[in-house]
């Protein structure tokens, strides 16, 4: 790739082309026997993510949000309830609790890792409080152990948002594992990305696996049989097929990932060395499985501008919190009262980063941000 090309922050081109053949021959193979809608591709991709997953079921539907949403209602997360989660995610972990009838209830996360602050939780519950749904953010898992304690003493479920952590473990769990159950998305710049929309909820508990798949597909386990009313929300088989071809090369990837994160972490030594920014910190407990490499810098819109003009195409995650968001001021929760999310959207800056990012690109990159940071 020439010297002046720009640098996005995925690049989807470089990755097909290193799997085309299968996956043209997947996508072919599902219009050939016309089985477009779930069907045999995405009963086995369901199978194979499962065991991925380690949990005993996964449901496929029609993307993460509606996963969330498929597994808020399923768990009875309905009017008059709570869930506690962090307004420092994309608007989808809170959006979905509304579209079940529930009410989010925001809490900080830490300033190191940027995930849910545990510290803050107890103090959130209500008589309310259905359920908490920590946010694998950025590829690294929540501190788990004690979320799983605290509702597990209190009575109330935890759902994992784990759309950016497939594969991500936690002490030697794999993300979506631990909860009651787990929503992923396969939006194509996620790790595992169709090439449309997509998602999954796991489960390890057999009856909510039977609730979903009846209510991602009208509420009918059988044909002209309807036992409550559900919504549309299935897996298509040509998302299944590419599935597939990708899920087997999703451990490599992410090995690719992690190897680009160390050199991020090699080549901005110095720049995190001196303090002038930060990079958002590894908890001992996980395996980060990079979806995103996020550091912290304080003029952030600035440097994000000059690097967009250098033609490197870093990005944002999050730059308003939800708390913040014209759809949650009926909650009003105000400015100011989430500091460190508050803090941390002013100051994220995403790096490009996939699996195919190669070291003279990275060292582009690091230039750039040196450039930029002057
Ligand atoms: C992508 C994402 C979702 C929603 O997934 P879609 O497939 O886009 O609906 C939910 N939560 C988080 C944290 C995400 O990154």
């Amino acid at each position: 790739m020439p010297e002046t090309d720009p640098i996005n922050l995925v690049d989807l081109k470089a990755q097909y082309l290193s799997i085309k053949d299968e996956v043209d021959a997947a996508i072919s193979r599902v219009i050939g026997n016309t089985a477009f809608i779930l069907g045999r591709e995405a009963a086995e991709f369901e199978r194979e993510f499962a065991a991925y997953c380690g949990v005993g079921h996964a449901v496929g539907c029609g993307n993460g949000t509606d996963a969330l949403e498929l597994a808020y209602e399923a768990l009875g997360i309905g009017p008059g309830s709570e869930i506690i989660t962090v307004a420092h995610t994309f608007i989808a972990t809170a959006e979905a609790a509304v579209r079940a009838g529930a009410k989010p209830v925001f809490v900080d996360v830490r300033d190191d890792t940027l995930l849910m602050d545990v510290s803050k939780v107890e103090a959130a519950i209500t008589d309310r409080t259905a359920a908490i749904v920590p946010v694998h953010l950025y590829g690294q898992c929540a501190d788990m152990d004690p979320i799983l304690d605290i509702a597990r003493r209190r009575g109330i479920r935890v759902v994992e948002d784990a759309a950016q952590a497939h594969g991500a473990e936690y002490k030697g769990r794999r993300a979506g594992s631990m909860g009651d159950a787990a929503a992923f998305s396969f939006y194509p710049g996620k790790n595992l990305g169709a090439y449309g929309d997509a998602g999954a909820v796991a489960t390890n508990d057999p009856a909510l696996d039977a609730r979903i798949r009846k209510a991602r597909d009208h509420g009918s386990a059988s044909k002209y049989d309807h036992e409550f009313a559900g919504r549309n929300s299935r897996l298509d088989g040509i998302q299944a097929a590419v599935l597939r071809v990708k899920l087997k090369r999703l451990d490599a990837w992410t090995e690719a990932r992690r190897a680009a994160a160390a050199r991020y972490d090699a080549l901005l030594k110095d720049l995190f060395e001196s303090g002038r920014i930060r990079r958002v910190a590894e908890s001992p407990d996980c395996r980060h499985v990079y979806h995103l490499y996020v550091i912290r810098v304080p003029d952030r819109d600035g440097v994000l501008e000059k690097l967009n003009a250098a033609g490197i195409r870093a990005g944002m995650h999050y730059p308003v919190p939800l708390h913040m968001q014209k759809a949650f001021a009926w909650l009003g929760v105000p400015k100011g009262s989430l500091p460190v999310t508050e803090k941390a959207a002013a100051e994220v800056l995403s790096l490009p980063l996939y699996p195919e990012l190669t070291e003279g690109q990275a060292r582009r990159v690091a230039e750039a941000l040196k450039v930029a940071l002057r």
